[in-house]
């Protein structure tokens, strides 16, 4: 099939190329998103290929169906960017990659665990300069800490096998329970008792109408005072403003984020050299208790690998009439 790859990267191309070995699709990369100014770029090509920021609106999907696009293949698992109503009236199916780095989510999660917990990125930056003061590094043990965990989905049970490890206690929420999390002696709870009791609190549910802005102010009232919150599922799950205002207040006394609302504006670019607009997140940057990184979560060989392998099974199952157990349809729920 004629693939148009969107929001190509160099490790994009690579391994997108290598699991295309021998060639079956012709695959053509594009560097910019797809949206509705770019559509015009799949003209002829049975299948676009996305990622998290391209905009698979109605508009976009009106002009790609009108050029005989039929297939959307996402190579990521959210797919809260794809108009499925819109796809399914147009008759284009849509295809994800559901599962492709669950432990490598989870481990960059315990990565901003440890680093916040330790400082780890202010003594970084005070060795290198000569100052070996520990002033202002006093961490905590993990040991006996509880962890609350906000979706016990794939990545969620894997950050309570790791924090259980630790010796943390686990509390959960999610629509549902996971027996695998509570074999582990994870205990499921209602969120405000959630918010109340945890050391840590950790998002792995998707964004939905329901998760929208999870975090804002009324939760941060709820929140054990100190609070470590730690966002690596989707920015939009945290109301930044709010969360600012409990960093200036102390209620929050850690905050790592590899997501943030407004990112689609800033992450997977290299903006080094330019004058940064967003206030908000700038803002963000200054607070020596918060650790940013730009979506990079899910970023290791073995994801990139899954992510490739899965694409191509994908596009095989649809063009060869197979039922794809990947597609999604407007009624399932993210
Ligand atoms: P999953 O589908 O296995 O698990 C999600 C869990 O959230 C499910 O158990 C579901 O029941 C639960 N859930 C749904 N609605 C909920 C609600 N209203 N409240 C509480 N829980 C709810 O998904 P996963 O593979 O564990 O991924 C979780 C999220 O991580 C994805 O939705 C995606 O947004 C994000 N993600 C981020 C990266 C990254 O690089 N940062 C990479 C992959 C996935």
């Amino acid at each position: 099939m004629k693939v148009a790859v969107f929001s190509t990267k160099v490790y994009d191309r690579k391994f997108l190329s290598d699991a295309n070995s021998p060639a079956q699709h012709e695959l053509v990369f594009f560097e910019p998103r797809l949206n509705r100014d770019t559509a015009i770029l799949a003209a002829g090509f049975g299948a676009v290929c996305v990622f998290v920021h391209d905009q698979v609106d109605a508009p976009t999907l009106e002009l790609l169906a009108s050029r005989g696009t039929r297939l959307v293949v996402l190579r990521c698992a959210g797919f809260n960017n794809v108009d499925l109503q819109a796809a399914a009236d147009l008759g284009i199916t849509v295809v994800r990659v559901p599962a492709y780095s669950p432990y490598g989510v989870a481990e960059h999660a315990v990565g901003l665990i440890l680093s916040l917990n330790r400082k780890i990125h202010r003594a970084y930056n005070r060795v290198r300069e000569g100052n070996f003061s520990l002033d202002g590094l006093l961490g905590f043990n993990l040991h006996e800490r509880t962890v609350g965990i906000v979706g016990t989905g794939k990545i969620g049970l894997i950050l309570g096998q790791i924090m259980k490890g630790f010796g943390c206690h686990i509390l959960a929420y999610d629509v549902y329970r996971n027996p695998e999390l509570e074999a582990l002696g994870g205990k499921y709870v209602e969120l405000p008792e959630l918010f109340a009791n945890s050391d840590i609190i950790s998002l792995h549910c998707p964004l939905t109408p329901e998760t929208h802005h999870l975090i804002n102010a009324e939760a941060i009232e709820k929140i054990k005072p100190g609070v470590m919150l730690i966002n690596t599922s989707r920015g939009a799950l945290i109301d930044t403003q709010a969360v600012i205002e409990g960093l200036k207040s102390g209620k929050i006394g850690y905050l790592g984020v590899d997501v943030y609302e407004q990112e689609s504006e800033l992450f997977f670019e290299d903006l080094s050299g330019e004058i940064i607009q967003d206030d908000i997140f700038q803002r963000l940057t200054t607070f020596p208790n918060v650790l940013i990184t730009g979506h990079q979560a899910f970023f290791t060989a073995e994801a990139l690998h899954n992510i490739a392998e899965t694409t191509f099974a994908n596009i095989a199952d649809v063009e060869q009439g197979r039922s794809c157990p990947n597609e999604i349809r407007a009624q399932v729920s993210a």
